[in-house]
């Protein structure tokens, strides 16, 4: 059993990891400040023993004062907010949780000799105009717009990552994630998996921004949280950048058919303005992922929408 810290543990990733980490027996202690998490999702295990939750603001230095974070051996650093909606209305505290919250994360690791896995995006990418991006292509991030307080912070936070490993030997692993969905988003999460499944099963129009060209590659969670897994376990991935995401790329409109097709809605497929800097494209090559992690996407997008709708429809119905 390991004593394993989890940031963001209310989240929809943190919520997951939890779960499964807890079931392979671990002790975890979830920290979250509750910004854009919910105490819905961490219910069914805040009775569990082996579960401690700690209601607090990562980027906030007292946190490395609380007592029960001694004997930790692994942290998940995952607090932050990520969908466009929640990042942009805080972009302050965005900022904070992916650099002052990772710097404080790293001293617990450095303190507790224990290993971090941090939560970087394929957003440090920007509007990429490398395609498909592998992990040494350095982006193409707007330092004046509206996404740029998340993708510098999580630049930021990476560039934490490596120098506390080549100064303090911190074993980190830093894992750019690319889009990832299943119904534990939220319905008001508002990324694109989240808003088209809510709308396509309550009636309302399917929201495409721009023509819907633009293009994303989704991976479901269950394939996801392997890999983190897999990336904290293997000494390979050590002092390492890793993508983590499945490279089957869509066009947006095209998963707004799928969506459609999938809950056999009527709903209408509407077109909006695209927002500042949305990527046009997005896929990720995983062949580091591949050979440090043995690690490949399983679920394809149809089928992990065909969960996720399932999920949706039940909970929307209760909720009538
Ligand atoms: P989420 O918004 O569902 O979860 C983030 C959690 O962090 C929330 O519970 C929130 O309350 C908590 N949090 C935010 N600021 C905090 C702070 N200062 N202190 C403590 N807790 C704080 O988002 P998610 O999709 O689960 O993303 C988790 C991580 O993975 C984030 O770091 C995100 O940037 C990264 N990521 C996710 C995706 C994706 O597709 N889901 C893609 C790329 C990167
Ligand atoms: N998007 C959309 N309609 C929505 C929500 C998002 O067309 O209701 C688009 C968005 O403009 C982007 C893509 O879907 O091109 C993915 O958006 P999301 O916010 O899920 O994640 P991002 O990859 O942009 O961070």
């Amino acid at each position: 059993m390991k004593k394993i810290v989890v940031t963001g543990a209310a989240g929809f990733l943190g919520s997951h990891l939890t779960r499964d980490l807890l079931g392979q027996g671990h002790q975890v202690i979830g920290i979250d400040n509750l910004s854009t998490g919910k105490r819905t999702n961490i219910e069914d295990f805040l009775s569990d023993p082996n579960f401690h939750f700690i209601e607090f603001d990562v980027a906030d230095p007292r946190i490395l004062e609380l007592m029960e974070l001694d004997g930790v051996r692994e942290i998940y650093h995952l607090a932050s907010p990520a969908s466009p909606k929640f990042y942009q209305a805080a972009p302050f505290e965005t900022i904070a949780v992916n650099t002052i919250g990772t710097q404080n994360m790293l001293e617990l690791a450095k303190k507790n000799n224990a290993k971090l896995l941090y939560a970087s995006t394929s957003e440090a990418y920007g509007d990429p105009l490398v395609h498909p991006q592998p992990e040494d292509y350095r982006g193409n991030v707007n330092t004046w717009g509206p996404r740029a307080c998340y993708d510098e912070a999580k630049r930021m936070g990476e560039v934490f990552c490596y120098e506390y490993f080549t100064r303090f030997h911190v074993p980190v692993k830093v894992v750019r994630i690319f889009n990832t969905y299943s119904a534990g988003l939220r319905n008001d999460d508002g990324r694109v998996i989240s808003n088209f499944v809510t709308q396509a099963l309550t009636g309302q129009d399917i929201t495409v921004y721009g023509d819907g060209s633009q293009t994303r590659s989704f991976c479901y969670i269950d394939d996801n949280i392997r890999a983190l897994e897999l990336a904290m376990e293997k000494d390979e991935a050590t002092g390492e950048i890793i993508n983590i995401g499945n490279p089957k790329e869509y066009t947006i409109l095209e998963v707004a058919r799928m969506v459609k097709r999938l809950t056999g809605s009527e709903s209408n497929i509407t077109f909006h303005p695209l927002p500042q800097d949305d990527p046009k494209v997005r896929r990720p090559v995983i062949d580091k992922a591949k050979k440090l992690l043995d690690w490949e996407p399983a679920v394809d997008l149809e089928e992990g929408l065909k969960r996720t709708i399932a999920v949706y429809r039940q909970r929307l119905t209760c909720l009538q």
